[in-house]
Order: structure tokens, then sequence, then C-alpha cells
């Protein structure tokens, strides 16, 4: 039997949340993020007072990344995050690690659930539960709003930063380009170049943010309409070079599309691929978009 996000729940008191999981394991808030289709699929944080501990959790975490299957980890002040490789089951794996991880923190005298994450001073009952990047735990409130404070001037400082709308439109261009390069040829070798469009439209809006562009609708259309103008016109080189190969030229690769059987067969699912690996794109595109535009105030509430 399948050991799901609701039995690991059940099993340590823990509560339940939209795609989540979270509440006080082995003397810590922990939070695990899980998401089939996410990048990570999963995300398990530890709360815990850890400033001045940093480069030793660290050094923890390196070490026993094997042993923990662990693809990727992170530690701030407050606490640190780690990426359970997927082999297995998810839930059972994330329970060895936040065992392992939970009573690493109490030997190397991390601060856990009875003590402000933000002052590492004793809670003794008071403080108020809160959230940061949308991980609950209880705090000070004097503290979280200090730190509140902090994220808004921080964010207010990113969004006074420029939007270089005409860089990124270039690197958008550049990576759309790619893509139909990468059309042509996948064309020319599979007579499919689909897959070209939607790696230029990801690649496009990649290097519209890269070059200075802000996450923004504009920027998600862009990005999206160069790769499909640029795809549809590698479609047309590919065609012609058809009709090349068939002794003529462009009308000649048009009479064997129009002709019906495999030429046309061939034609509409290029066509049709193209629409929706490129629409695909946008959607994956139109995500990133959303989670860039989301400030660390956002994530910060008082529950
Ligand atoms: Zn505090």
């Amino acid at each position: 039997m399948r050991y799901k996000m609701k039995d690991f729940a059940a099993k340590h008191g823990l509560e339940c949340g939209k795609g989540c999981v979270w509440g006080v394991f082995g003397g810590y808030h922990v939070h695990i993020r899980y998401a089939p289709l996410g990048n990570p699929r999963c995300l398990v944080t530890v709360v815990a007072r850890a400033e001045g501990k940093e480069k030793q959790l660290e050094k923890f975490l390196e070490a026993n990344k094997q042993k923990l299957a662990i693809s990727n980890y992170g530690v701030i002040g407050l606490g640190l995050m780690v990426c359970p490789k997927f082999t297995g089951e998810v839930f059972a794996r994330a329970e060895n690690i936040l065992t392992a991880l939970t009573a690493h923190l109490k030997k190397a005298g991390a601060g856990g659930a009875d003590v402000c994450p933000y002052c590492g001073q004793p809670l003794g009952g008071e403080g108020v539960m809160t959230t940061e990047s949308d991980i609950p735990f209880r705090a000070h409130e004097e503290c979280f709003l200090r730190a509140l404070a902090g994220a808004r001037a921080k964010d207010a400082e990113n969004a006074a930063k420029p939007d270089r709308k005409g860089l990124g439109a270039f690197g958008g261009f550049l990576g759309a380009l790619f893509g139909a390069v990468l059309f042509v040829l996948t064309y020319a070798w599979w007579n499919f170049g689909a897959l070209g469009g939607a790696a230029g439209a990801l690649l496009a809006y990649f290097l519209y943010r890269k070059l200075g562009g802000k996450d923004s609708l504009f920027a998600v259309a862009y990005c999206g309409g160069a790769a499909l103008l640029l795809s549809l016109a590698a479609f047309a080189f590919g065609l012609f070079m058809d009709g090349r190969e068939a002794g003529g030229g462009f009308s000649e690769a048009l009479q064997a599309v129009a002709a019906g059987g495999a030429g046309t067969a061939v034609f509409i699912i290029d066509l049709v691929c193209t629409f929706l690996f490129i629409a695909a794109a946008c959607a994956f595109n139109y995500r990133a978009c959303r989670r860039g535009r989301r400030t660390v105030e956002d994530g910060m509430r008082r529950l």
C-alpha cells in the first residue's frame, strides 16, 4: 500500500493543506510541499534558529547527501530546506530525512519550536503563528513585524529596478531564433520540428529575463509570439528544402502537401504540434512569470 501524504500527516499529527503538510515534528516546525509536476517536486523545510550555524549545517548536509538521498539543499538563518531524490515512496523518504535532520539540529543546539527563529529567545508559550515563504511557524509578534518591514523594503528595492524591455526583447528574439534553427535541423532529420518551437519559447523567456526584462504577461506573449513566427518561418524553409530535394522548389513542396496521403498527414501533424508545443511552453512561462512576480511579503502572513 502506498504511504500517502495524509497517512504521513495522521501518523505524526500534522496538518494537511493543498499540496502540503506541516506541523511540529521532532520538536521543530516542519513543512513539506509536494507537487508531482512541480519543480522541485518535493521540498522539505525545517524551521530552526540556525543563525551562526549555517556553515556547520551545510557541511552536515553535504556529507550526508547520499545517505539521506537529498538532491539539493539550502540553509538560512531561519532553517533549512532540502529536496529529496525521487526513488521509492516520497513520504517514507521525507520521514527519514526529517527524523535525521531534527535529531541533528537538536544535537547542534539549533532552537526548535519553543524558540523564536528570528531572535533565538524562548517563546515560553507566547508568540503568534506566522508564515514566511508560506511556511507556518511560531514567532514573537514584534520579531515577525520587524522581518515583515525588512521584506517590504527589499520588495520595494526590487520593484524600483528598471524593466529593460528592449534588451529583454532582444534576448527573447535570440532564444526564438535558436528554436527556429533547432526546428530546421530536426525537421531535416525526422520530418518533425515542433519541439524546436517549444525549446524556442522556453529559451526566449529565459533570455528575456536574463537580459534584464521583468516577468510580465507582455513578456510571456512576446516570447510565445516570436517563437511561433520564427517556427513557422522555419517550417516554410523546411518545406522549401523538401521541394528542392524533389527537384523543384516551394510550389513542388506545396503540391506534395496538397496531394493528400503521407505528405499531407506529416504537414498537418507538424503544424498542429508546433502550435500545441508552443502553447505548452507558454503555459510553463506563465507559471514562471506568476512565481517571479510574487514578492517576499506575499509569503508572509500572521495566521
Ligand atoms: Zn523573537
